[in-house]
Formats: C-alpha cells, structure tokens, sequence
C-alpha cells in the first residue's frame, strides 16, 4: 500500500509504523487486562532508569536527572494502582490509565511549590507512553507472536505531529514522520530538518486506520509512504538505512567550528535553529559556533498555562550548558502561527487559535504579572556560562522593546549577573518596513523569514502552500535587503533564522542582501556550511539586485545557479 504526502524534510527511513493519538487507535488497547497495564507501568518505568542510566554514562547528568524522576513515578503503584483498580471495576484501559493519572496531575498542578506543581507534565507524559506500550504490545503480539514490545526503529503517523513528539523520541528509535496536517512551514516540520529526521505532511487520513507494527519505508525526497503488502522491497530498505541521519553526523563532530568563507574570502557565521538538547548537540557536532534561535515555547505549545520558572530551569538547563563559551540566543516565548496553547485560546476568546493576531502571543507574556520575568529568570540562571542574548519574537512596536529591556534590566540586576544583547525577531512586514527606527533601539536583529514570507505573501503556517523557498519572492527579498541595510547604518548585527537560508535557492540571496550570519536546522549545518564556500560574494550581490526587479519566486529560482 502507498500513500503520497508533501516532501518536508528530506531523506528515507525504513522502520515499523507507531500511529498516535486517534481514537480508533485507542480500541487497540481496548483488550489490554489489569495485568497488562501493571506490567506497562513497570516497563516505562524500566525504560526510563535504563534511558537514564544511558545519559549518566554519557556526562549528560542534568537530562539523566529528569529522566530518572520519570522512571521513579512511573514505577510508584500509587499511579498504577487507581487505574487498575477502575479496570476491575470494568473501566476500559485507556479510559482508565487517563483518568488515574490526570486526577493525579491535576493535583500536583494546584500545589504552591512550582517545582512539585511542573511535574504534573511529567505525569502526562508517563501515561502516554503506558497507552503507547498497550497499543504497541497489541500490535507485536499480532504482528510477530508477542515479542517484548521493544521499539526499534520507527516511524510516527499522527493527524498533526507535533514537535514535542519528535524531539521526545529522537534518540529513542524515531526514524521518520507522517502527518496528515500542516506543511513545510510548520513547527513540526521545522523540527523534523533540524533533526535530520525525514517527514512528509499532508497524507490522507487513511494513515491512520494502518495497524501500528507494520513494517513500511518512507521516502520524503519523493513523498511516499509505502507499507503492507509485499512490503517494501530489499533495495527500499538498504536504502533508508544507508542514509539515516546519526553516523555521518558523528564523523562530523571533529568539524572546525570557524566560519566557513566564501570562496572570494569573505566569511558568514553558521549558527543552528534548536528546541532541544538533541540538536544542539547535532548541530555543534556538525560545525555550528553556537545557537542562533532557541526556540523556548515548543514544550509548552499544549500546556494548559503559563510555564512556571522550575519548568523552564529543567528545560532550558540541558541546553544551554551545552553552550559553554558558545553564542546562545534563546528566544522569548514565541506563542504564535501554529504555536499557541489552549489556554492563550481560552483567555483571548478565539474560537480558532488561527484568528488570534500575529502580536497577541508576546501581548500576553508582556501583559502578565510574572511570565517574562520568570522566564528571563529562568534563561539568565541556566545560561551563565554561554554568551547570552535575548531575542523578542513578533515585534510590533519599540513600546514592547521597552518594556522587555526594562524586566532584563531589573533581573539581570537582581541576579548580579551583566544585562545581555536584545535584539528583535524581524518577521512581520510593518517591523521590516520600519526597521530603521528598531535598530536605534535594540543590540542585533533576527529575520524570520518564515513568518516574513507568510505575512507578505498571505499565507499561515499550516498552509500547505507555505515553504521556506518562498523567500526568494522579490517583496519579501527587498524587505530583508532593507533590513540588512538598516542594521549595517546603525551598527548592529543582522542575522536570518528562517528556514529559508538552509535552502539552496534563497541562501545566496540572502548573503547578496548583507546577510552575513546565518542560523539553520541543527541537521543542515554542514550542508549549509560547503553551499557557502561554493558561494562568491559579488555575484551573489549582483544575483540579488536581480532577484529584486523580478516578479515572482518562480523567477527568481530561475536566476539562482545550483549550489
Ligand atoms: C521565523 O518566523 O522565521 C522563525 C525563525 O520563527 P518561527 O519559525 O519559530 O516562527
Ligand atoms: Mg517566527
């Protein structure tokens, strides 16, 4: 059986289909028995010491941490045992396992210490992962006479994949992706090319009524999921395997971290994109001088409310003490596009997250008693060692540049640590339009090109339409060549971390506009790096003052030679 989808992030994975999330998927749990659930509790909690044991080994002690208190919980019959007490009373599986523990979180939530209050997610996930073994047990014992549910390679088919759910299983067997949802410019597959990990968006929904356990291979160069009947073939399989993302990054690790040149010698710094400590790691190992876009808010893009300072120290903590020296640029809480949370929705009354305004997510951490100034918090304590800065997405107005200076003002303060570089993300096109005035009032500039592109051209982050390469449309160049040119007369750093400079036809358009930083998927750092010092500088200025009296995207790609 075949199914086509949108090529998102390219590559081939062969592995065995985890499907997640749908309602018919939950009946596969539907036979599981008190036993079952006992014993699904026990292995999560099994996985989760042995993961943690793992890290430790590794010198990755705060992530072992975290991991570890997972294990425990997950292990403590006072979680597994009001659920199997509800099945015997003949409550189904799922219904159970969900109702046991969210009675649970719920609970922890409302405590007044936030460090018990956060591990209320820790809860959530824990009985996610239950479900997920019931349904994957299920499926073994179908598929190969009951093997002992290991995992292995797999690939993950949801209605909308979201990032967390790639970054949490990155390291363990997540081969590829397929969502019926969403497109290139969505989060999910933003996250996907950072990792390396191949993913198609748009599929039919018929995916999702596959049985979970099938072995299948996913080309996301062409677009194909092909799984069931005879199977896919030995080629297909040789293949995938021979082009998974992890060992050829690992012959990386050794790559100079100085900035790649041009070949006519001029030099342009490759940062990485990251969410995760994951991909920090890949994109350092693979020759990033840092991180030029932390993304804070994909953790919390389904939290039910305003991350609490603990959280944030446990999440950031892992990534940023891999930055040591290093540039870290860890953007503010960025709650927007295909990133807002239900309880941003519920407050501003919205009845789609879609209709909320591109400004309403930063409108709501800066009107808040206490969310940026935890979250700067947060960011100034974990980041001690790595040289900081701090980027403010969607800027509408130097009123909110203000406002934010004087909160990392005041913390720094308290903190007796020194006040780092704020910059702004240039990724609406009235703050592009009037980036002169911005440069006058911040330390750097950040264009995001995805956000750019969809607001000049009309298009959402879902849209299927969307993609990075859409930024060599001539309006949405012009801007940044603009933008660039303000930062230059102001003095100021101008970078781009859009996902646009990690494509082949927009990044010496980018370098022709003075774009002399770059920061891309963790996964696209050493590609990103050769394409730069294929490039020359002068004819990438003269590409771009073309590219600006064009009409369309489509005739740009035409001007721009392959890299
Ligand atoms: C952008 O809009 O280009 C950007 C980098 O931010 P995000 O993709 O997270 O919206
Ligand atoms: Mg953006």
């Amino acid at each position: 059986m075949r199914f086509r989808g949108l090529p998102v992030s390219a590559g081939t994975a062969a592995g065995t289909l985890r499907i997640i999330g749908d309602t018919a998927v939950d009946d596969t749990t539907a036979a599981a028995t008190p036993e079952d659930v006992t014993a699904a509790f026990a292995a999560v909690a099994a996985e989760r010491s042995a993961l943690a044991e793992r890290l430790r080994a590794a010198g990755r002690g705060s992530e072992a941490e975290i991991i570890a208190i997972g294990a425990l919980r997950a292990g403590d019959p006072s979680l597994s045992a009001p659920a199997i007490a509800a099945m015997r009373d003949g409550a189904d599986a799922a219904g159970a396992v969900r109702a046991a523990t969210e009675g649970h979180a719920a609970a922890m939530e409302k405590l007044a210490n936030p460090e018990l209050a956060e591990r209320a997610g820790d809860i959530r996930q824990i009985a996610s992962a239950v479900l997920e073994r019931l349904r994957r047990g299920g499926a073994a014992a179908g598929a190969d006479g009951g093997a002992d549910g290991a995992a292995g390679d797999f690939i993950l088919v949801r209605r909308e994949v979201s990032p967390a759910d790639l970054i949490e299983s990155a390291e363990e067997g997540l081969v590829g992706a397929v969502s019926v949802a969403g497109g290139a410019s969505s989060h999910a597959a933003i996250v996907a090319r950072g990792l390396g990990v191949p993913m198609i968006a748009g599929a039919s929904p018929e995916v999702l009524a596959l049985s979970p356990g099938l072995t299948a291979v996913l080309d996301a160069d062409s677009g194909e999921l092909t799984v069931g009947g005879s199977g896919p073939s030995d080629a297909q399989r040789a293949a995938a395997i021979r082009r998974r993302p992890g060992p050829r990054q690992a012959a990386d690790a050794k790559r100079s971290a100085e900035p790649p040149r041009t070949a006519d010698g001029h030099q342009v710094v490759v940062l990485c994109n990251v969410a995760s400590a994951v991909e920090t790691r890949r994109g350092l190992a693979a020759g990033a001088a840092g991180v030029g876009l932390l993304r804070t808010e994909l953790p919390y893009t389904q939290a039910a409310n305003w991350p609490t300072l603990a959280q944030q120290q446990s999440q950031l903590g892992p990534i940023l003490e891999l930055l040591a020296d290093r540039t870290a640029v860890v953007r503010l809480l960025d709650f927007s596009g295909d990133k807002i949370p239900p309880f941003l929705v519920a407050q501003s009354g919205a009845e789609v997250p879609a209709s909320l305004p591109a400004g309403a997510g930063l409108a709501a951490l800066l009107a808040h008693p206490s969310a940026l100034a935890d979250q700067l918090r947060a960011i100034l304590e974990t980041g001690r060692d790595a040289r900081l800065a701090m980027l403010i997405p969607m800027v509408t107005s130097l009123r909110e540049v203000s406002r934010v200076r004087e909160v990392l003002t005041a913390t720094a303060a308290a903190l007796g640590v020194a006040t780092p570089p704020l910059g702004i993300m240039v990724e609406l096109e009235s703050t592009a339009a009037n980036a002169a005035a911005f440069a006058a009032a911040v330390d750097f500039f950040s264009i995001g090109t995805n956000d750019l592109t969809g607001d000049v051209l009309g298009l959402g982050r879902r849209d299927q339409a969307a993609g990075p390469a859409l930024a060599a449309h001539p309006r949405v160049l012009a801007l940044v060549k603009g933008v660039a040119k303000a930062g230059r007369e102001a003095g100021i750093a101008v970078s781009v971390c859009g996902d646009s400079a990690a494509d082949a036809r927009v990044l010496p358009l980018l370098v022709g506009a003075g774009v002399r930083t770059v920061s891309v998927p963790a996964a696209r750092v050493s590609t990103v790096r050769s394409w730069i010092s294929n490039l020359n500088f002068l004819a990438c200025k003269e590409l771009t003052e073309r590219a600006v009296q064009a009409s369309t995207a489509a005739e740009v790609w035409d001007l721009v030679p392959a890299l």
